[in-house]
């Protein structure tokens, strides 16, 4: 596949460093609150992107890390520690905290069809390779002790600043702006690889460690994670874009530096989802979950719907009017699925060959979601037999992950199925009418709350009246 690359700010043939498998390890979730719609819109993304290598016959391994400590409120090494943050607003400890937000995450990837990792592992299980690898980085002098912290030394890199063209004065300002100054770093992107001498006399989580109590930045755990379950060659490495700097530069940083030699080759970014008025946040305005989406009526899998339509380096608008044109577009699409016939005849190898081809050639392009739907589309208006159609849709499925084929006899199912206490709801209509007719409206509302205690909803048109269990 072609995939661009954040490294080489190419789109490039794909060519993993050992034929046929893929080592692919993206940064998991900070598990310090639920995660938002848009934090789910980059583990989406990436989800596609690792089904549509195993459709291309890769055999990959996806790693998760999970952070569990030291993710500070900055990315600069600054504020608050996430985790410390939420232990606190909820009253529990670091690690109930942590573990229930992990168990929360999990279950909204489920319900987006997100796969499991193959690999997930939380920060704080890894103290031992963090001090294994902080103790060559000072070794080899990438590293050294200030104030009591180790830090990461970026003079000693011939290049730092691997996802941007910008200037080097321009970023170093962006970083730092209203972050208070690091007097102990030598230089001014220095980052922390231990902390001993902490701003926070509460910090949950210490460790003993040849420079003290003390705790891992955050960085270096993906670093360490992905080496201890991919090897010294990453494949492909995910994230969301704000990921890109410093948080992977870093992570590359202190990898080569350790290893000696190029580590990760593939960089991809997800763009950021927002809202009207901006960045997503968990503090500010509606705090969109998936858990919200199902409060106000919307199966989650519309939601990936809705990120399949656009591509993942744009950044992308959410807005409930924008989430109920994808409602509308996907339950067409179910519905269409759900018209097929069972026809058993048998499926048309050669077309069948065609339009995969053409799913391939759209989705192989950088990841063309939208382009991928189109070809689904196409599937449903071709000229060839229905159950040509679902074996092709059931297959464009396996990268989509929009349960096509499940909903669609569901549906039918139900359309199906004999309604209970049908006849009793179709007598009370009935009465309904006779009550109208006589112009005796207060039984003909009685009989309309009564139906609705029901939890069945009628509406009245020239045709008659209809009713729906709502
Ligand atoms: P965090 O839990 O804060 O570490 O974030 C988890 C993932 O979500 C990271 O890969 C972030 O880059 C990504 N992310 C954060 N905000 C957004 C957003 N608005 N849209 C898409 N991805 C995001
Ligand atoms: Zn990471």
């Amino acid at each position: 596949m072609k995939l661009y690359n954040s490294a080489s700010h190419k789109k490039e043939e794909f060519v993993p460093h050992e034929p046929g498998k893929v080592t692919m390890y993206t940064c998991g979730p900070t598990v310090y609150h639920f995660a938002h719609i848009g934090n789910l819109r980059s583990y989406l993304m990436e989800d596609v992107l690792e089904k549509f290598l195993r459709y291309d016959g890769y055999d990959v391994k996806r790693i998760m890390n999970i952070t569990d400590v030291g993710h500070l409120a900055s990315d600069a090494d600054t504020g608050e520690d996430k985790m410390v943050k939420g232990a606190k607003r909820e009253r529990k400890s670091v690690m109930e905290i942590a573990k229930f937000y992990t168990d929360a995450f999990f279950a909204d990837c489920k319900k987006l069809n997100i796969k499991y990792p193959d690999v997930v592992q939380p920060a704080t299980g890894m103290i031992d390779d963090y001090i294994k690898v902080i103790t060559k980085l000072l070794d080899t002098g990438y590293a050294y002790v200030a104030g009591g912290n180790v830090y990461f030394d970026t003079s000693k890199l011939e290049k730092y600043y691997v996802f941007n063209d910008h200037d080097e004065e321009d970023l170093a300002v962006g970083v730092r702006e209203g972050v208070e100054e690091d007097t102990n770093k030598r230089n001014k992107n220095d980052f922390v690889l231990w902390f001993t001498k902490s701003k926070f006399e509460d910090q949950a989580l210490k460790w003993d460690s040849p420079w003290g109590v003390g705790y891992p930045g955050w960085h270096i755990e993906c670093s360490c994670i992905s080496m201890k379950y991919a090897g010294e060659y990453l494949d492909l490495h995910c994230g969301g874009i704000d990921n890109a700097f410093p948080h992977h530069t870093n992570e590359i940083a202190q990898s080569e530096a350790y290893l000696g030699h190029p580590w990760c080759k593939y960089w991809m970014h997800v763009h950021h989802l927002n809202t009207n008025d901006g960045k997503m946040s968990k503090s500010k305005g509606e705090f969109l979950t998936v858990s919200l989406l199902e409060e106000k009526g919307y199966d989650p899998l519309v939601y990936r719907f809705f990120c399949l339509q656009s591509h993942y380096r744009k950044s992308l608008v959410f807005s409930w009017e924008n989430l109920d044109n994808a409602k509308v577009a996907y339950d067409k699409l179910v519905a269409r699925v759900a018209a097929l016939s069972d026809d058993p005849a048998p499926v048309d190898q050669e077309a069948a060959a065609k339009y995969k081809a053409a799913f391939i050639e759209a989705v192989g392009n950088d990841l063309n979601t939208s382009l991928g739907v189109t070809a689904l589309y196409d599937v449903l208006k071709a000229d060839v037999n229905d159950a040509t159609k679902r074996s092709l849709i059931g297959s464009f499925d396996q990268v989509l992950g929009l349960s096509l084929l499940e909903k669609a006899a569901a549906q039918r199912e139900k359309a199906a199925a004999p309604v209970e206490g049908a006849e009793e709801i179709e007598a009370l209509i009935a009465q309904r009418l006779e009550a109208k007719k006589a112009k005796d409206w207060a039984t003909a509302d009685a009989i309309r709350d009564q139906l609705k205690e029901m939890g069945v909803e009628i509406k009245d048109s020239k045709e008659g009246t209809t009713w729906t269990r709502v």
